[in-house]
């Protein structure tokens, strides 16, 4: 049952909105508390009329929904060679993005001041006040412990360990920090982008490196260390040494740095990036083509395991090496369903991401969304007016 003026708030988010009376049925609260509560959040600007429903017959009644424009949210996607900042509304609607190219290996002191001084600037840029940031989140390419925010023992970028990411940024903006692995904000965002529809997926980053974030019954599962999803790490005998040091990982054969290796030393000497992979691709370099459908086929094996034991209703193939299109994705799809048992993949689908680059920002800014309205923290801003009990 609904009690506070947050919980009533959370009723209308994710682009929901409802009459007075519909809002009084999901809360099992009185009429007259309701109203209270409402007005409450109405005149703190975070709920605002909306255009009612589409009626063929009579007046529609007044709906209410969340005020996108109340506040901002700030969000970044670090990626291990590639930055984006953004801006977004309360709906996770992004209002302005800035790329760089990063080394994340080099550590997080450049990299850190760049998010910071980017969310500064697009914070003027937008014209928001500053004290209307709710919250922000940050996606990084390594494992966190969620409690803290801080990176444990990432196998790719050993400055960050321990690094509390959370604690640089709040400094800055004095708002909740929220921290998580990339390939975790960006499953959130698919799985908001399909407006909660399906509850159990997994989704894929493949770039210069691999990962995958799983949502289980609409919750990130992050595992009990946040490593939970490093398919790019699962070995197989007899494979090539990997960047994190093991042997026979996926992403020794499959990871964007391991194809631009092997591209580098067989004819392209220039190839340094996922763009760079999947523009051969498109120009059907036959080795270039032949490296995907092998990448495809590997991490098609790592996928079916994990179908096998997750029983997803959906896998998403997202991730910039993911822009190569068929001789990646066809080896994928192959090897789950090859490799699975039917059960597992009775009405599974494999789909390529929707949101592609705007994945990992949309799921912070939905990250964020819900640190900055939780619960508490409406209930802090609306303050002494409101009873709750
Ligand atoms: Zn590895």
């Amino acid at each position: 049952m609904v009690k506070g003026a947050g919980e009533l708030l959370g009723l209308l988010r994710h682009g929901r909105s409802l009459t007075r009376a519909e809002i009084v049925a999901a809360s099992g609260l009185a009429r007259a508390t309701v109203t209270h509560r409402l007005d409450a959040l109405m005149d703190h600007g975070f709920v605002a009329v909306t255009p009612g429903r589409h009626s063929t017959g009579g007046r529609p009644a007044e709906e209410l929904g969340l005020n996108p424009a109340r506040g901002a949210l700030l969000v970044a996607d670090i990626g291990s060679s590639h930055l984006r900042v953004g801006i977004a509304d309360l709906a996770g609607d992004l209002l302005a993005v800035r790329d760089h190219d990063v080394e994340v290996a080099d550590g997080p002191g450049d990299v850190l001041a760049l998010v910071r001084d980017d969310m500064a600037e697009l914070v003027e840029e937008v014209g928001v006040r500053p004290d209307a940031v709710l919250a922000a989140a940050v996606g990084v390419p390594g494992p966190v412990e969620h409690a803290t925010g801080r990176l444990v023992s990432p196998p790719t970028m050993p400055g960050w360990d321990g690094f509390d990411v959370q604690e640089f940024l709040r400094e800055s903006f004095n708002v909740p920090v929220v921290v998580d692995k990339d390939a975790n904000i960006m499953a959130l965002g698919e799985q908001r982008a399909l407006h909660d529809l399906v509850a159990d997926l997994l989704v894929l980053k493949i770039g210069m490196g691999i990962g995958a974030g799983i949502i289980a019954r609409g919750e990130i599962m992050r595992g009990s260390r946040g490593a939970a999803g490093d398919l790019g790490h699962l070995p197989r005998e007899g494979g090539a040494r990997c960047r994190c040091g093991q042997f026979g990982c996926a992403e020794a054969t499959a990871g964007g740095w391991a194809i631009a290796e092997h591209l580098r030393a067989h004819g392209h000497p220039h190839v340094r990036t996922s763009s760079d992979i999947v523009r051969l691709a498109r120009e059907a370099d036959p080795l270039t083509v032949e490296l995907l459908q092998a990448a495809g086929r590997r991490v098609g094996e790592a996928v079916a395991d994990a179908v096998g034991l997750l029983n997803p209703a959906m896998v998403i193939v997202g991730g910039n090496l993911a822009e190569a299109g068929a001789p990646l994705v066809d080896g994928i799809r192959q090897q789950i369903f090859a490799r699975s048992h039917p059960l597992a993949t009775d009405g599974l689908e494999v789909v390529t991401s929707s949101l592609g680059a705007d994945a990992g920002l949309a799921g912070a800014a939905q990250l964020a969304a819900d640190a900055g309205l939780s619960t508490a923290r409406i209930s802090a801003v609306i303050g002494a007016n409101i009873t709750f009990d």
